[in-house]
C-alpha cells in the first residue's frame, strides 16, 4: 500500500525505532508511549485490520502471538504486559495497517473498561 504510513515504516521510507523483524512480520516503538514499553507489532503483508483478516492469514497471525510475550519479555515487560488491536471506528483505530500494541514495564495500567461492582 503506497499511503500507508506502516507500510512506509517497514519499507524503511519513515524511520521507526525497531524492536524486531523477520521475513514477515516488523516491531517498533509506539512514537507516543502510553506506558514505559510500548512497541507494535505489525504484518509486514498490509492487512488493513483485524476485522479483514482471513484464513490464508492463519499462519502470520499464529507468528505473530508467538512473538508477543517473547518480546515483551526482551523490552522489559517482566511483571506482564497489555495488548489491544484497535479495530475499526469503534474500537478508535487510527491507523488501518493491522498492528497489536504491546504496553507495559512499569506499574499496573489504568483500567480499561469500567465493570460494574
Ligand atoms: P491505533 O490505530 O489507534 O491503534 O493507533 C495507532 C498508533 O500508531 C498510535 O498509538 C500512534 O502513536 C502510533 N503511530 C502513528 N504514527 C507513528 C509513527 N510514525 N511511528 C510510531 N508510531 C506511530
Ligand atoms: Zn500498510
Amino acid at each position: 500500500m503506497d499511503n500507508c504510513i506502516f507500510c512506509k515504516i517497514v519499507r524503511g521510507e519513515i524511520p521507526s525505532k525497531k524492536v524486531y523483524e523477520d521475513a514477515n512480520v516488523f516491531a517498533f516503538h509506539d512514537i507516543h508511549p502510553a506506558a514505559p514499553v510500548h512497541f507494535m507489532l505489525v504484518p509486514k503483508q498490509h492487512i488493513d485490520s483485524l476485522a479483514d483478516v482471513e484464513d490464508s492469514h492463519r499462519n502470520l497471525l499464529g507468528e505473530m502471538m508467538l512473538l508477543v510475550p517473547r518480546l515483551a519479555k526482551e523490552q522489559g515487560c517482566t511483571d506482564g504486559f497489555r495488548t489491544v488491536i484497535n479495530t475499526g471506528s469503534v474500537g478508535g483505530q487510527e491507523v488501518y495497517h493491522l498492528h497489536v500494541h504491546i504496553m507495559g514495564g512499569g506499574k499496573r495500567l489504568p483500567g480499561m473498561i469500567p465493570h460494574p461492582r
